[in-house]
């Protein structure tokens, strides 16, 4: 197993975790109905994509 020789300094741990955060992103605003969706996803409570109707609701 590869230990490591030098101890990770508070500020080099601290830096490294500067990266990984808690929110959820890709989130846009939907054309359309103007609701916050998931990009690059059919929107949930319309069912259009890029303007377009692709989820048939009857
Ligand atoms: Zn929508």
């Amino acid at each position: 197993m590869a230990v490591p020789k030098r101890r990770t300094s508070k500020t080099r741990k601290r830096l490294r975790r500067t990266h990984f955060k808690l929110e959820v992103p890709g989130m846009v605003k939907c054309l359309t109905c103007g609701d916050y969706k998931l990009s690059h996803r059919v929107c949930k409570s319309c069912g259009t994509y890029k303007g377009q109707e692709v989820v048939n609701k009857f």
